[in-house]
């Protein structure tokens, strides 16, 4: 079984900043990853507020850059999926899908995801016109009418891009105002095939192999409408990825160190970045806070990897 000094769970730009401080400041240390290097960055079409990017960097390049830095640095990325975290004697004992590992200290930096709209025919149409990333699906609809649901940064700035493909993009938002910040809002009014659907939500989606349109109904006047569309982006907010957590530390453990959640799901940690069990550190757009960003998000993690080798010198 191999043992590191710190293992950081999660290779977003949170989780590869984290292993670039660990590995330069000599810890032995490894990121798993389940899914995708470089997480929500690696399907978003342009950066551009992460400093020292005068031009706007598409995000598979910026994750690309990110981890060519951890590579020369010497943390390798194991594509495993953590199944549970047993603590055992200042130790944690990992399981994962196909192999236990033992570390001292741990990162959580497994970042959100998409949160889902819950209505009708969402998840029997995900994958046919139902789509979370405009990036990967927005040139599926050339010449389309399309649909996007949200009104913060991430709705909008998505629905400025699928304007390049599609026929018409509707964004759907369920107030007057958008949550968006006004230079994203400027881009957004400036673009002629964008069309704003104002104080109104999704309460169906309709279609029988694939998208055919949605049941809208205006919050303020009460009127039903149907909108003709194929297809559907949602942005909607983010859910965090901490159901693992809640079978991590099973009662039978002996030792059982809950990591503390929010109301919402999202990781609590002291301003050491530390979670109300010692040894387990989070950072990134998995915490619980105000502001989800690249900038803020990669300042944590290189705040959590420096708390953690002083967790694990003391040891
Ligand atoms: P967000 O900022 O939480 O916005 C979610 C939007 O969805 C809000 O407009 C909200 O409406 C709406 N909404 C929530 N639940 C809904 C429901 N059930 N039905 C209909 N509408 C619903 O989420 P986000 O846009 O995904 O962004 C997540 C974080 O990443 C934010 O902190 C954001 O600033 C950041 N981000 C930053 C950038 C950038 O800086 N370029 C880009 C993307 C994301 P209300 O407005 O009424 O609450």
């Amino acid at each position: 079984m191999s043992t590191y000094d710190l293992v950081i769970l999660g290779a977003g730009p949170a989780g590869m900043t984290a292993g670039i401080y660990a590995a330069r400041a000599g810890l032995k240390a490894v990121l798993i990853e389940k899914a995708l290097v470089g997480g929500q960055v690696a399907t978003t079409y342009s950066v551009e507020n992460y400093p020292g990017f005068p031009e706007p960097i598409p995000g598979p390049e910026l994750v690309n850059r990110m981890q060519q830095q951890l590579d020369r640095f010497g943390a390798p990325i194991l594509m495993s999926e953590l199944e549970r975290i047993i603590p055992q004697n200042k130790q944690f004992l990992l399981q994962l899908n196909q192999q236990e590992l033992i570390c001292s200290a741990l990162i959580i930096a497994t970042g959100a995801s998409p949160a889902i709209l819950k209505v009708p025919g969402e998840g029997r149409l995900r994958g046919r016109g139902v789509s979370y990333c405009a990036t990967c699906d927005g040139p599926l609809f050339r010449d389309e009418p399309i649909a996007v649901a949200g009104g913060g940064n991430s709705a909008v700035e998505e629905a400025v891009y699928l304007a390049r493909f599609a026929k018409s993009v509707s964004l759907i938002h369920r107030r007057d105002a958008l949550r968006a910040d006004k230079y994203i809002q400027e881009m957004a009014f400036a673009e002629p095939k964008l069309h704003f659907i104002w104080d109104t939500v999704v309460e169906e989606i309709l279609g029988g192999e694939s998208v055919a349109g949605l049941r809208l109904r205006n919050k303020k006047t009460g009127k039903v409408s149907v909108l003709d569309i194929s297809g559907l982006f949602i942005y909607v907010g983010l859910q965090p990825n901490t159901q693992f957590l809640t079978v991590s530390v099973p009662e039978d453990a002996g030792t059982p160190c809950p990591v503390k959640l929010d109301e919402h799901g999202f990781i609590i940690t002291d301003r050491r970045f530390q979670t109300s069990c010692p040894g387990i550190f989070a950072a990134g757009d998995v915490l619980s806070k105000d502001v989800r960003q690249i900038a803020n998000a990669v300042g944590e993690a290189a705040s959590a990897a420096i708390m953690a080798r002083k967790y694990i010198e003391q040891l």
